[in-house]
């Protein structure tokens, strides 16, 4: 299996409940190196231009203003299959249905606060990781 990259977010319901240490604690126990971290507040326009695809659902607004609610940590992830395996450690977007040790069914509030965002593709992973890295900031 090749050692692949994703991205990661611990999002504001995380931080406001100090969970970053918890959740990348389950991230690393999963098989994931942390090769990147930032904690940063994200802004609007950056919210709304990483949920882009989701623009016409109609969650968006709510999901943008969850999001600059507070600081964020965003993350590269690396491992063997990483996307696969941080949507894995994940579990289901809404924690009622995610699995048991999951990092959602563990530790998510909501559907919408749900603790930790994961890139969906590897496609996906590069572009999301060009969003909040340059390439310098990334040692793996
Ligand atoms: P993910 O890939 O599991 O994060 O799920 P999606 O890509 O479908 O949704 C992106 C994010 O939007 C989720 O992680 C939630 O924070 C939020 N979200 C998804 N569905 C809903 C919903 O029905 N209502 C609200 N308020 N937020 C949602």
């Amino acid at each position: 299996m090749a050692v692949t990259r994703t991205f990661s977010i611990i999002k504001p319901d995380a931080t406001r409940r100090n969970l970053t240490g918890a959740v990348t604690k389950m991230l690393e126990d999963a098989g994931l190196r942390v090769v990147a971290s930032k904690r940063i507040r994200m802004s609007r326009e950056q919210a709304e231009g990483f949920y882009a695809v989701h623009k016409e659902r109609p969650f968006f607004g709510e999901l943008c203003e969850f999001m600059t609610s507070g600081p964020v940590v965003v993350q590269v992830l690396e491992g063997e299959d990483a996307v696969k395996r941080n949507r894995d450690v994940m579990g289901a977007t809404n924690p009622a249905n995610a699995e048991p040790g999951t990092i959602r069914k563990e530790l998510a509030e909501s559907i919408e606060a749900n603790t930790v965002h994961g890139s969906d593709s590897d496609e996906n992973a590069k572009i999301e990781i060009a969003f909040f890295f340059s390439p310098g900031e990334i040692v793996g």
